[in-house]
């Protein structure tokens, strides 16, 4: 049997529960895991508030860490024993064991522990295609990044710290402003008090940004048409405060001629080939030191729904894990 969190109606966080499973049998070209470690990414709380739509009932979470109990047929390159992690696949991954398909494993490398594992492979891989495939960027250059103390803000501020790419970090606290400045944000805007479009032309020296990374969605997005130069990228990426609204392209063209994209990582991790060589870049930079990824708030895997509580109201800086 498997303890795991699962929903049978979208809403709020209470209506996650923890339940036995049957654990199912292992197929050909799958593998029993064993999670050490369970990453929360705000997508869960989309899946769970119906924002995403998913089938019901269903389990949730997107990615952990864990070690190999068994492999099927065909699953020659693991072995019981293996440390492994993974970001994809079928929802289900806040749970102590699972059987899932090999193709979406990842083996650890050994500097490289499980707890860290957790919480970097779906925010790390998103820092690694966002701005290294999906924007082009040069050292020297200086964009935007909303929520720059959360999860994926603190990983993209030291990896563009690494890339030579100045960032202007937007925060909605004064607590996470000092965070981001630690990580290497030399410009922080609070957004609840400061006028960010303001700040952001004075930083630039009223030229704007040639990118801003937008995770904030529906409350932001105003904001981040006024920061962009003419011929901007507007990177839409999530909607922590809800949806973007539909708007006309022609809004693009009167601000200067704006890109306007919103990718997901699933797309840009593929094929086998791109989940590796994204993972393999990501392993690179926390191994050579550039970018320190650790969790900073962990739950018993049973109060899932207290993660998600703090993740939704703001109160969570960094990456968050769940522990079976
Ligand atoms: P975060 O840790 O960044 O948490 C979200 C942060 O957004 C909050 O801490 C808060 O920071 C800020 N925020 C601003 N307004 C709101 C609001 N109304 N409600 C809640 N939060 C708000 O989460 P993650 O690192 O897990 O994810 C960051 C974003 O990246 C999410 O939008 C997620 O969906 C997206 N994402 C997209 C992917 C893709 O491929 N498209 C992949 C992975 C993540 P503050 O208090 O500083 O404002």
């Amino acid at each position: 049997m498997s303890q795991a969190i699962v929903f049978s109606q979208t809403g709020g966080p209470d209506v996650l529960s923890l339940q036995s499973l049957p654990l199912g049998k292992i197929g050909p070209g799958q593998v029993h895991l064993r999670h050490t470690a369970i990453g929360v990414n705000f997508i869960d709380t989309y899946q769970r508030s119906g924002l995403y739509p998913t089938p019901l009932p269903s389990g949730l979470g997107s990615e952990a860490a864990g070690v190999v109990a068994a492999v099927g047929e065909g699953v020659s390159w693991l072995k019981p024993g293996d440390r492994v992690a993974y970001a994809g696949g079928p929802l289900g991954a806040y749970c102590d064991e699972r059987i899932i398909d090999a193709r979406h494993l990842l083996r650890l490398p050994d500097g490289i522990d499980d707890e860290a594992a957790a919480c970097m492979m779906l925010q790390g891989m998103t820092v690694e295609y966002l701005v290294q495939r999906c924007s082009p960027l040069r050292p020297g250059m200086t964009v935007l990044w909303h929520a720059a103390a959360g999860g994926v803000g603190q990983i993209a501020v030291q990896w563009l710290r690494a890339m030579g790419v100045t960032v202007i970090g937007t925060v909605g606290s004064e607590e996470k402003a000092a965070l981001a400045r630690e990580l290497g944000c030399p410009h922080v805007i609070n957004y609840r008090s400061e006028d960010v479009a303001a700040r952001v032309r004075e930083i630039t020296g009223g030229q704007g940004v040639p990118v801003v990374y937008d995770s904030v969605g529906k409350d932001t997005f105003e904001i981040s048409l006024a920061c962009l130069a003419p011929r901007g990228i507007f990177v839409s990426f999530g909607n922590a405060s809800g949806a973007v609204p539909a708007f006309a392209p022609l809004e693009l063209t009167s601000r200067g001629s704006l890109f306007f994209t919103r990718p997901k990582l699933g797309d840009y991790i593929a094929s086998r080939a791109e989940l590796e060589a994204s993972a393999q870049a990501l392993f690179q930079r926390v191994l050579d030191g550039a970018i320190r990824i650790a969790p900073s708030h962990r739950y018993p895997l049973a109060e899932a729904a207290r993660a998600h509580r703090d993740l939704e109201a703001r109160r969570t800086t960094g990456s968050l894990i769940l522990l079976p």
